[in-house]
């Protein structure tokens, strides 16, 4: 058996590599630099602390995250490994304890945040010790056009010109190749060999539903699906951020409110429950973002609609970090596009920026109403093939109905056209429907060809062939707030009857939940739920005790192992995956008790 293979198994407890990880982990130790792109929960972290704990010396991990450090370190811990980190977080005092450890050679890992890395003392005080590597973690910080650009990593090719012999690892999870180049560029890591991972995230299970009662359709997904698991719950507006917050409270839920404008310290106590408590609803704006590390969220729930592709992929991509399955739910509308419609106009910026954001939005809705494989889509958007349907998302699960709806459509624009283009949906569907309500007879509309010509279908069917031929950019949103529908050049066609077209019929009764028809991994058979509890409450004991979040002290994927393997040996403990000897010698013990207790009642 290799070093690292003794390592992963009796200090991790895990039994094989996934991916490139032997490989990038082998060029490290034979004293390679590499550049590793890797998708969330791809398990960057073995990629270096392996060869930390392979090579002579000290690993020196470089990472912006700063509120993170202390939870990476206690987890290091917990496995046995000697770990400590240098950030403005520390009293003077803990700094000189960390750079004595370091000094006498008593540490394996040291995280630094990188302005503190490039402060000359830090760099005389390393340059006296032995390093075993540099790792540089969120490496597409170096970016400077990208959104998370850190000033300070343009200095870290510091490491190039000081230590030229000591390897270097650079990761991230942002794929694009300009980002690429530019960690290479600017980290002069040239000779760095490249592991590129794709980035799509198979754990995440994709659900896009049109909203109806939004409030009913999310309380339904928490209770039948999340029971006191973590999650995010994305809303437009801080006002609704806080009604929101407060209504899941009343319900039983432990739901913290997030947005930029609530007091720092408060924000800080609401990130700070949300990563040390075990089943914490977050509902926030955009505002909670970079540096949410929890590995543990198993759901991100969107409540509006992401005005980009971009920021529906990177606010899901919070969830299932830890690699185990994890949901993603959109509830949307048309009145969500209204909205943002309005919002973008009223941005400030060129027009040229706003025909941009305009573009992306459109990609987003033509996300939304697809029939096929939403995975699929998403990475195509990114630039990325995924040659197979995916399986696990909604259109995949469930395919969706599709009808012919070229009659009804050229209904719809004809009725847009007739009113002047100046309506929103509600009086145009009044129109179709005939209605006579004050507002269509006093603009004379109920003498319109187009009047009554509607009444087949209800309201809400109208409601969602209006939103789909939004969606696929038939109809235009005026930015003007009214949600004002206007003709584009697509429809001719159809008007003129020489193109045909279908829609997606929208399956308003049926439940959210019904997208999961194969049960699903995460799911806990009922006969399992008192030892899963009880496992639970062993881990949130000992991390009360420990002073660490739950998931340091064992994470799901390991209790979910101990669930369906029950071991009542120590030995058999050992092959728990997340398992290792240090951790089977802290905790084993009391988690064996409580399955035994499940096993063998007195
Ligand atoms: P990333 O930094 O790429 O987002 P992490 O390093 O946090 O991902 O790893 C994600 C999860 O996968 C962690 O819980 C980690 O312990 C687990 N993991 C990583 N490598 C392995 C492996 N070879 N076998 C089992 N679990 C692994
Ligand atoms: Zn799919």
């Amino acid at each position: 058996m290799t070093d690292a293979h003794h390592i992963l198994q009796h200090t991790f407890g895990y039994s094989s590599f996934r991916g490139p990880q032997q490989a990038i982990i082998d060029s490290l130790i034979g004293g390679g630099d590499a550049l590793v792109v890797m998708p969330t929960g791809g398990g960057k972290s073995l990629c270096y602390q392996i060869p930390a704990l392979a090579r002579e010396g000290v690993g020196v991990v470089i990472s912006p995250l700063i509120a993170l450090m202390q939870d990476q370190v206690s987890a290091l811990r917990e496995l046995g490994v000697r770990a400590g980190f240098l950030n403005s977080t520390l009293s003077a005092a803990e700094v000189w304890q960390t750079e004595q450890a370091l000094q006498q050679g008593e540490l394996d890992m040291l995280y630094v945040a990188p302005e503190r890395l490039i402060q000359p003392r830090t760099l005389a005080l390393l340059a006296s010790c032995q390093i075993a590597l540099f790792a540089i973690d969120e490496a597409h910080c170096v970016a400077q056009w990208g959104h998370d650009f850190r000033a300070d990593y343009l200095r870290l090719n510091v490491l190039q010109e000081q230590f030229p012999n000591i390897p270097r690892i650079a990761l991230t999870a942002t794929a694009d190749a300009r980002t690429r180049d530019e960690i290479t560029e600017r980290l002069s890591l040239h000779k760095a060999q490249q592991f590129i991972s794709g980035f799509d995230r198979p754990n995440i299970q994709y659900r896009i539903r049109q909203k109806d009662k939004p409030r009913q359709q999310l309380l339904r997904f928490l209770r039948e699906e999340q029971s006191s698991n973590a999650g995010i719950v994305y809303c437009l507006s801080r006002a609704k951020v806080e009604q929101t917050a407060e209504w899941l409270s009343g319900e039983g839920f432990t739901a913290l409110p997030y947005h930029a404008g609530l007091p720092a310290s408060l924000r800080a106590t609401h990130q700070k429950r949300f990563l040390r408590e075990d089943s914490v609803i977050m509902v926030a704006t955009i505002a909670f973002g970079m540096g949410i590390d929890k590995p543990d969220v198993r759901f991100v729930a969107h409540l509006d609609l992401p005005k980009s592709i971009e920021a529906y992929y990177q606010e899901t991509g919070r969830a299932g970090r830890d690699g185990d399955p994890a949901t993603a739910l959109l509830l949307y509308g048309l009145e969500d596009v209204v909205k943002l419609r309005q919002m973008m106009a009223g941005s400030e910026g060129s027009e040229e920026f706003k025909r941009h954001e305009q573009q992306r939005l459109n990609a987003m809705l033509g996300l939304c109403e697809i029939t096929s494989c939403r995975r699929q889509a998403l990475l195509r958007y990114f630039g990325d093939e995924l040659p197979k349907p995916c399986g696990n998302c909604d259109n995949c699960l469930t395919p969706p109905d599709t009808w012919d709806a070229t009659e009804a459509v050229q209904k719809a624009l004809s009725c847009v056209y007739r009113t002047g283009q100046r309506y929103g949906a509600i009086h145009v569907i009044e129109v179709l429907r005939g209605s006579s309500s004050e507002k269509v007879t006093s603009a004379g509309h109920d003498k319109l060809s187009t009047w009554g010509i509607g009444r087949e279908l209800g309201q809400d069917e109208w409601r969602a062939i209006m939103r789909q031929l939004v969606a696929q950019g038939y109809l235009d949103v005026d930015p003007d707030g009214f949600g004002t529908l206007r003709l584009t050049e697509r429809c001719r066609a159809i008007l003129r009857g020489e193109e045909k077209i279908s829609l997606r019929r929208d399956k308003v009764s049926v439940p959210i939940a019904a997208a999961s028809s194969k049960r699903r991994h995460q799911d806990i058979e009922p006969a399992d739920r008192e030892l899963w509890q009880a496992l639970r409450s062993c881990r949130k004991r000992l991390a009360e005790e420990h002073g660490v979040p739950p998931y340091v002290i064992f994470n799901d994927a390991t209790l979910r192992d101990m669930l369906e393997q029950r071991p009542t040996t120590a030995s058999a403990m050992l092959s728990v995956s997340g398992v290792g000897d240090v951790k089977l010698e802290r905790f084993g013990g009391q988690f064996l008790e409580v399955i035994r207790e499940f096993e063998y009642p007195a």
